[in-house]
């Protein structure tokens, strides 16, 4: 695919994401992995109203090239793809229910969320949840890394989620389910719920390897 078939792609979410309340403000960010580097949602601008050709270019060391000025979370971006050698793109949103239960005192760091429907374990699996650090902080992207190896989704504290995908579809695909089942699980609090079997799970992961 073309570099400007991308940069329209990238677009068309971002507004999409938008559209859907998925993200707010100028917050969110989108990346993903071309031939020489990357393309990234540029600072300070509303997902929904990305204009293609201005969208930040990043050599394959991750200098900024061209386009405006790359996301504040670029560390964020690049620690996932250092770490997922075949990650084709990220997605980052600092969506409502996500928030929500990253914020929760009760919640296991090691996987945040219960395995409520089928396709949250297929694509989702676990969430670790990554201790808090302010946005753009080196600290985040290095915690980050730490997980990233082994966990295309992770969940940052009081933030919100990162997921990595082989493709573009895939990342968002998996976001918008890990923010479809915080929502549920938020929904199902105080309630008495029968969630997966870790039967159920296993067989699962057998049948659908991430
Ligand atoms: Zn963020």
């Amino acid at each position: 695919m073309s570099e400007s078939a991308w940069r329209e792609k990238i677009a068309t979410l971002g507004r999409s994401m938008f559209q859907r309340g998925l993200t707010f403000g100028s917050s969110g960010n989108i990346s993903v992995k071309v031939s020489d580097g990357w393309l990234m949602t540029p600072t300070n601008v509303a997902l929904g109203d990305i204009d293609p050709a201005r969208i930040s270019k990043l050599d394959a060391a991750g200098k900024h090239l061209s386009g405006d000025a790359p996301t504040k979370e670029a560390m964020l971006h690049l620690a996932m793809y250092r770490e997922r050698p075949n990650a084709a793109a990220v997605v980052h949103l600092h969506s409502t229910h996500s928030v929500a239960v990253s914020a929760l005192s009760h919640i296991d760091p090691e996987d945040v969320l219960p395995p409520i429907t089928a396709y949250y374990v297929m694509r989702v699996g676990r969430l670790p949840l990554v201790p808090y650090y302010p946005p753009g902080d080196q600290a985040l992207a290095e915690a980050v890394g730490k997980l990233a190896g082994k966990h295309h989704a992770l969940l940052l504290a009081n933030h919100g989620p990162v997921v990595a995908g082989t493709s573009l579809e895939a990342a968002a695909g998996a976001i918008e389910e890990l923010e479809e089942t915080a929502k549920l699980y938020l929904m199902l609090q105080g309630q008495r719920v029968k969630i997966l079997s870790p039967e159920q799970v296993a067989a699962l992961r057998e049948r659908y390897p991430s």
